[in-house]
């Protein structure tokens, strides 16, 4: 049996890096393992975020903000595009791997170990099989293994997702499209992504995260990115393709079950209309290391219900809305304009208020972290 640690994390996303350093400047040992071979690459992901997810652990500056944006435009088909300024709610592009590094960086310092070119295998009655034959028995495993999530499924705690509820994206990275690097840029409409929607996400060096997203059991994101790209920007070249899946169910009824627990796209937490994922994972993250460490250390697995009442509290409600609004949005043509509706005027209203509305949800989840 390899080194013990405390606590035992499989995946080293923005998920498991958050845990791990929030379990490690707690006070227990912790052992990051991925299969990946380096942090942060490859990126599999278009990078959108708002900048409050991140204020609330000290990372809202730094060279891992690639752009700041002032509004986003919602382009649907047959439609006149929707300016929306959205500069209150600070959206902004992030350099991924960047972002990674540093909190896998901030974790080492806390004390955390970090492996990669580690494979889980296995777990057996709460023991972790690696791809070298080692096996580990830690106190606390928490499943930060991403939306195919094997920890998931070998604890029992999810099963395959239909197709209907699985993102299924495509992207480039891209230069020369001549984008306006102060908006993010969206596409909406049956011709372009049937369940989904696609996106130009530039960064203020010029390139941008060009892809889009749909639910598989319609149609195939790759194909459908050719004829995107060929109709909106002709010009732009590719850097390097990408994508990925991401789960668009609903909430899941448990993420923990005896000393395992599941955060982030594991635990189905990202966001059904959007994709986005990159806030739950960080939060639910920075949660599950603090119960960690709590429960290691009194040797109590009752300890982690904490994890699970915390982020149920901050984000189960939002969570099911945000599914039911997936469903009724990429249902139908008629659907997608009441969401498109919707949006504007939510737009409007944001131009009256004198706040950041995110602050009265985000900003009160600093207490948790
Ligand atoms: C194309 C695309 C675009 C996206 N764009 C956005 C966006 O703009 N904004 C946003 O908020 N979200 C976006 N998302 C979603 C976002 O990427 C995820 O929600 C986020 O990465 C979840 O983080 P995580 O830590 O839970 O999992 P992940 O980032 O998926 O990390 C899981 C880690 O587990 C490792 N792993 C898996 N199995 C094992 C194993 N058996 N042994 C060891 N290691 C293992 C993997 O190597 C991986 O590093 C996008 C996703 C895709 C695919």
């Amino acid at each position: 049996m390899a080194r013990e640690a405390d606590v035992v994390i499989v995946g080293a996303g923005p998920g498991g890096l958050m845990a791990a350093w929030k379990a490690a400047e707690n006070g227990v040992s912790v052992l990051v393992l991925d299969k990946k071979s380096k942090i942060g690459e490859p990126v599999h992901c278009a990078e959108g975020t708002f900048l409050l997810s991140l204020e609330i652990f000290g990372l809202h500056e730094g060279p891992w903000i690639a752009n700041r944006y002032e509004g986003i435009v919602l382009n649907i088909t047959g439609k006149r595009p929707i300016r929306v300024d959205a500069k209150k709610i600070e959206p902004v592009c992030l350099d991924r791997m960047a972002l990674e590094q540093e909190i896998a960086r901030r974790a080492r310092e806390a004390g955390a170990e970090i492996r990669t070119g580690a494979m889980v295998t296995g777990l057996d009655d709460g023991t972790l099989m690696l791809h070298t034959g080692e096996s580990l028995r830690p106190k606390v495993i928490i499943g930060a293994d991403g939306v195919e999530s094997y920890i998931g499924r070998w604890a029992g705690l999810i099963d395959p997702l239909e197709l209907k509820d699985l993102g299924s994206a495509a992207q480039y990275v891209m230069e020369g499209g001549g984008w306006d690097t102060r908006f993010m840029d969206t596409y909406l409409g049956f011709d372009i992504a049937p369940g989904g929607y696609a996106w130009a996400f530039p960064r203020s060096d010029g390139q941008a995260n060009v892809g889009l997203i749909v639910q598989p059991n319609k149609a195939r994101a790759s194909e459908l990115l050719e004829k995107f790209l060929s109709s909106k920007y002709p010009g732009a070249r590719p850097i390097r393709r990408t994508g990925g899946c991401v789960p668009a169910g609903p909430p899941l009824k448990r993420t923990v079950k005896d000393n395992i627990l599941l955060v982030g796209d594991a635990a189905r937490q990202a966001f059904p209309l959007s994709g986005g994922g990159i806030h739950a994972a960080l939060f639910s993250g920075a949660v599950a290391g603090k119960a960690a460490a709590a429960s290691a250390e009194a040797n109590d697995p009752t300890l982690l219900g904490v994890y699970e009442e915390t982020w149920r509290k901050c984000y189960l409600k939002a969570l099911m809305r945000n599914y039911l609004l997936k469903e009724r949005t990429y249902g139908s043509q008629k659907g997608l304009m009441r969401t498109a509706r919707m949006l504007r005027a939510g737009a409007a209203i944001l131009n009256l208020i004198p706040f950041n509305p995110l602050n009265m949800w985000w900003g009160k989840f600093g207490k948790y972290v």
